[in-house]
């Protein structure tokens, strides 16, 4: 029914989704058994509330919980009333973080916020002392030192078309004609391919912890000024026209896991998270044109053309957005499941009730087109969306999450038996190998890291749940590595260090002897069929990579293997 007419006229209005599944009442009484967080007064400025936050703050910057102390100040500044001093004690507090963390630039600037702020004067003489221990740590070199020693780059030169792309890599169409990415020559493991910045970015929770709009993580973030859940790492994002029209929107920042089939990936969030996810999508769309109609037209160009045509660049946002559209949809659905329909029915609702949108929005065949649009979204979105969550923190039942989605990373195939897996950084999605790769190669990604050691039944039972697929890979086909090429890889010494080694995030150079012997493994056994040792590490190496580039260097994460 996407994208279907009511008649073949060429001015006939697309269908009415909300009345064919039995009207909006059937909706609605779908929508009372969820738990949609209604904005209560609980999510205004309140100053009670920040200075809460904020000794809470204290009290983890005390156990030397550097990341839970500053996300507790971006809540205290999220909270804080207009001209409260709580906001410049919390920027005072987060630099104290800062400088812990040996971030002294964003240290600086902190200093500097919590000063504009009028930070009291009794207090000011502390706040110099950390100035100046910053500057000689800058004076003295360390603070090159810091976190950002570890930002992903591309491994090879960038493709003259696909800049996020390395030139090893090409696309192209594989057996059966689909879009893929494949390699132009032989490609080691741990190199990073690609690194995309999201074309679709959202925080689903803990609004501390992320850029509302770019996703960059531990900036010297500015709250909203009206409501309780944006913090901005920049001007360029503050100024950014998304959060103007969801400010004010009922958001959930609670969280809760659909444990009902024991899955942990995008069906796991809570659909409140997926209504405001959609919502974002459109709005990007939505302002990207001079006009609905000229929406219209685009969307209408790109759904009739070829979906599995090769794009030549993706060099402006248009191109992207037309790329994003033809992305295959989950096992090419175009009927709604039920509680999709329900996200798709609460986003209509969500974006009308913007009183910009309500006025150009003003004819019912752009509220019908805007129905599609919304359920073409959340397609594409169900399948592509990478949700980065780490895990939960010591006091709190809410793991850190987000999506991003990507247009090139959409182009991967999956395989039980990837040879890439995707990392996350600021807003950007990292494809690195974990296998060697030989030229010609398809680049195989698999959707959830989860299937890596799972055993077949459980992964077809989870791609079927997620994706509505069926998979053919070489492992679901039941090519895997004999049992003495197993055995071998579990009596090797590097595989005893890696699945006993208990992780200190703490120590640079520990983690970094442990990526290091990660690769070794996976270039001396990559090349084997696949096994669950293979898996175990590739998912050790994926793991740690991500807590590298987010610089956990303190408290935070103990590595699970399996
Ligand atoms: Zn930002
Ligand atoms: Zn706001
Ligand atoms: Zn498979």
């Amino acid at each position: 029914m996407l994208w279907e007419k009511e008649s073949r006229k060429e001015d006939a209005l697309y269908l009415n989704m909300f009345a064919i599944s039995g009207g909006s009442a059937t909706i609605n009484e779908a929508l009372s058994g969820i738990r949609i967080e209604t904005k209560d007064s609980t999510w205004n400025k309140n100053d009670a509330v920040s200075m809460q936050r904020r000794t809470e703050g204290n009290e983890h910057f005390g156990n030397g919980y550097w990341n839970d102390a500053m996300e507790m100040y971006n809540a205290s500044l999220r909270y804080a009333e207009s001209g409260s001093k709580n906001i410049s004690l919390a920027y005072a507090n987060r630099s104290a973080c800062f400088l812990k963390m040996k971030r002294y630039n964003e240290c600086l600037i902190d200093v500097e916020l919590a000063k504009e702020a009028g930070y009291p004067a009794d207090l000011m003489p502390k706040l110099d002392r950390r100035k100046e221990k910053c500057l000689k740590a800058i004076e003295e070199g360390a603070a090159e030192a810091t976190i950002m020693k570890y930002e992903p780059i591309l491994s090879f030169e960038p493709d003259e078309h696909f800049p996020c792309m390395a030139n090893v890599v090409k696309i192209g169409r594989d057996a059966e004609g689909k879009v893929g990415l494949f390699a132009k020559e032989d490609v080691d493991v741990g190199q990073t391919i690609i690194k995309e910045k999201a074309f679709m970015a959202y925080v689903y929770s803990r609004y501390g912890w992320k850029c509302n709009v770019c996703l960059k993580e531990y900036g010297n973030f500015v709250s909203c000024s009206k409501c309780t859940v944006a913090m901005f790492c920049s001007e360029e994002c503050r100024g950014n026209s998304l959060h103007d029209y969801e400010c004010g929107l009922k958001f959930c920042e609670t969280y809760r896991l659909n444990t009902e089939h024991g899955l942990t990936g995008g069906h796991a969030f809570e659909l409140n998270g997926l209504i405001m996810r959609v919502v974002r999508s459109c709005l990007v769309v939505i302002d990207m044109f001079a006009s609905v109609d000229e929406l219209m037209n685009f969307v209408e160009q790109a759904i009739k053309s070829d979906r599995n045509q090769i794009p030549t660049t993706l060099s402006d946002v248009k191109l992207q957005y037309g790329a994003f559209l033809k992305l295959p949809l989950k096992s090419n659905f175009t009927t709604l499941e039920d509680d999709a329909l329900c996200v798709v029915f609460e986003a209509h609702k969500m974006l009308l009730d913007i009183p910009k949108l309500k006025t150009i929005f003003n004819l019912k065949k752009y509220r019908r087109f805007l129905m599609h649009l919304i359920s073409h979204h959340y397609l594409v979105l169900d399948v592509h969306s990478n949700i980065a969550s780490s895990g939960f923190s010591r006091d709190s039942n809410v793991p850190w999450a987000s999506s991003t989605t990507g247009v090139m990373v959409g182009y991967l195939s999956h395989s039980c038996a990837p040879n890439v897996l995707v990392s996350t950084f600021h807003g950007n999605s990292v494809i690195i190998t974990v296998r060697p790769v030989r030229k010609g190669q398809q680049i195989m990604n698999s959707l959830l890291l989860a299937l890596l050691t799972l055993p077949k039944d459980q992964r077809h039972k989870m791609l079927w749940l997620e994706r509505r697929m069926i998979c053919q890979c070489v492992r679901c086909d039941g090519v895997t590595a004999s049992l003495a090429q197993c055995k071998r890889m579990r009596s090797d010494p590097v595989y005893q260090y890696l699945t006993s080694k208990q992780l200190n995030p703490d120590d640079d150079e520990a983690m970094q002897t442990m990526i290091d012997k990660c690769k070794t493994f996976l270039r001396k056994y990559g090349q084997l069929q696949w096994s669950d040792e293979i898996g175990n590490i590739a998912q050790v190496y994926v793991t740690l990579t991500y807590l590298q580039y987010r610089g956990l260097m303190s408290s935070e994460t103990i590595l699970e293997t399996s």
